[in-house]
């Protein structure tokens, strides 16, 4: 099982920073704490290794000619409302693929259903939010659209709740989120065998 890792962002561009969170940072750090973790099941490659810009489409080609089973693009997610500041109650993990990515949607379910308890959706203001999380998620998964490398894209929750950037702060939380990827990851070696 090969599985490349793409830590969101980089170099000038920060992401969302908020409660404590760099996101860009977060990423990195916690992208390379799978990579331990994962090492003795999985082949793996980062598409990003320290603090600088790689835009997802040089990762993506890189990820295409290693020829890798999955991507995972790790990234965190912010709300602001319209006034700007942080809307605070909304919170969780989401997890998002490409259209037609029959591996990847799977996945996504898979760690979806998996995430750490304090980070399950169970609100429904996903529902009825204006903002349109799967159009912002498209943005970043377009460039794996040119490949058909099944790819997840994870958002652990939302820097702008404190409660998840509590959480996301805390590294002895980490095995839970590793559980919950380990478990997508789990699922897509089934479905590559199969
Ligand atoms: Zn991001």
């Amino acid at each position: 099982m090969k599985v490349f890792h793409c830590p969101g962002h980089g170099g000038e561009s920060h992401g969302c920073e908020y409660n404590g969170i760099v996101e860009k940072d977060w990423v990195l750090t916690f992208a390379q704490y799978l990579s331990d973790k994962l090492a003795p099941t999985c082949e793996q490659y980062m598409g990003r290794t320290g603090d600088y810009k790689e835009s997802y489409k040089l990762r993506a080609s890189v990820a295409a000619e290693i020829g890798v089973d999955l991507v995972i693009m790790h990234h965190i997610n912010a709300i602001t409302g319209a006034d700007g500041l942080p809307i605070e109650r909304i919170d969780g993990l989401m997890t998002f693929y490409k259209p037609g990515d029959v591996i990847g949607q799977e996945v996504a379910r898979v760690m979806g259903r998996c995430a750490p308890e304090s980070m399950q959706q169970k609100k429904p203001h996903y529902a009825t939010s204006p903002h349109n999380w799967t159009k912002r998620a498209d943005n970043c998964l377009s460039a794996y659209r040119a490949h058909r490398i099944p790819v997840v894209l994870v958002e652990y929750g939302f820097a702008t709740s404190p409660n998840d950037a509590e959480f996301l702060q805390d590294d002895s939380n980490w095995v839970s989120l590793f559980a919950t990827v380990a478990a997508g990851v789990g699922r897509a070696t089934e479905l590559l065998r199969a």
